[in-house]
């Protein structure tokens, strides 16, 4: 076959592309909310997982207006991204005989909304509190085993309402997280295009450029997203939306997730306090793209303007540990080919730490 061919073994089990169908993403949009899930004909008993705060942030209001508008609605806190708390949820569901869940959080309470409607074959709108990372609106749930977390396949949310106002009052933290967990796409992409000459493993084109454009978008907007919460929001909440689109497009995480993010699961197994997600994918990135031979300094560049981390010092990190997550990281999933499947040493890991300033 020649490498321009389609494959049709490809075509015939794996071409399903499975998207969000509403984004309604305005200054007040959770007061469209019951509006919306009746255009999608998402059915007229509804459950909302929370937990304590994000009841208080938005879940109140949620459940207000979707009771306004008619809908039958009960509302579930939770605590952990956990499988017992799963099986709750799938309990209430089946108690209630719910239509459709509503996740109201960051990823924790949209993780167990996603993976337990997704299991009950139900329809799920998000409704994120903050912008920190792709989790928003992509098919993948990150649910915790014993000891470490697993990302289960799942479905992307129906509906995804992005109330600026709500997402932009989270600490800039957040959404500079995300923007961080953004600009990774850029080595995830490399990583896939590296993995697709060494391994033959198909890559698709669509889902490269745009989880790539949605990079590009952050580094173009690096000022505004600097300046002020409400563009800041507004920014990143597109682009992590983008992104999960070609996740989705994909059928796979790879656009969004390559050496970098395995470097970042280390880091979770040996800080006592991880920092947050696109945090620690951020100054992985600079790292992935110094081992690619890239722009390694625009990534930098960009993060510092927007005030996220670009040392190991600034995440509760130090040479060692960096040196030993960098050098471990490929164990936790061998078969994902990344820039980090190469033969590293310690010596080049630590040259390469310190000529792009991360210690
Ligand atoms: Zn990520």
């Amino acid at each position: 076959m020649s490498p321009e061919s389609l494959d049709i073994d490809r075509l015939e089990t794996k071409s399903v592309i499975e998207l969000p169908r509403l984004i309604d993403l305005k200054l007040h949009a959770i007061e469209n909310i019951a509006e919306d899930s009746k255009k999608l004909l998402m059915g007229d008993v509804a459950v909302v997982i929370v937990d304590d705060i994000t009841y208080k942030l938005a879940g109140k209001r949620t459940e207000q207006v979707l009771t306004d508008g008619g809908i039958e609605t009960h509302v579930l806190s939770i605590k952990k991204a956990t499988m017992d708390e799963v099986n709750r949820a799938i309990d209430l569901y089946k108690d209630v005989k719910a239509d459709f869940s509503v996740g109201v959080g960051g990823g924790t309470v949209i993780d167990v909304s996603k993976y337990s409607s997704f299991l009950q074959n139900m329809l799920f709108a998000s409704v994120p509190t903050a912008a920190s990372h792709d989790g928003i609106s992509s098919a993948r749930a990150s649910i915790k085993g014993e000891g470490r977390s697993h990302s289960y396949g799942a479905r992307p949310p129906m509906l995804v309402i992005g109330d600026v106002e709500t997402i932009s009052k989270a600490p800039p933290r957040f959404a500079i997280s995300g923007a961080g967990d953004l600009l990774s796409n850029k080595t995830a992409v490399l990583d896939w295009e590296l993995s697709e000459r060494i391994t033959g493993e198909h890559v698709s084109d669509y889902a490269s450029l745009l989880s790539n454009a949605t990079a590009d978008a952050i580094i173009k907007r690096r000022i505004g997203i600097a300046s002020d919460a409400i563009t800041r929001t507004y920014t990143v909440f597109k682009g992590l939306v983008s992104s999960s689109m070609a996740m989705c497009i994909a059928g796979t995480s790879r656009p969004s997730s390559g050496g970098e993010h395995l470097i970042s699961h280390k880091l979770d197994t040996l800080l006592e306090k991880p920092a947050m997600h696109g945090e620690q994918v951020g100054i992985a990135a600079i790292f992935s793209m110094y081992l690619h031979r890239g722009n390694w300094r625009e990534l930098a560049e960009t993060l510092k303007i927007i005030g996220a981390p670009t040392t190991a010092e600034q995440i509760g990190a130090d040479a060692d540990i960096m040196v030993e997550a960098i050098l471990n990281a490929q164990a936790l999933r061998p078969n994902r080919y990344t820039i980090l499947s190469s033969r590293l040493t310690e010596k080049a890991v630590r040259k390469g730490l310190e000529t792009t300033g991360i210690v």
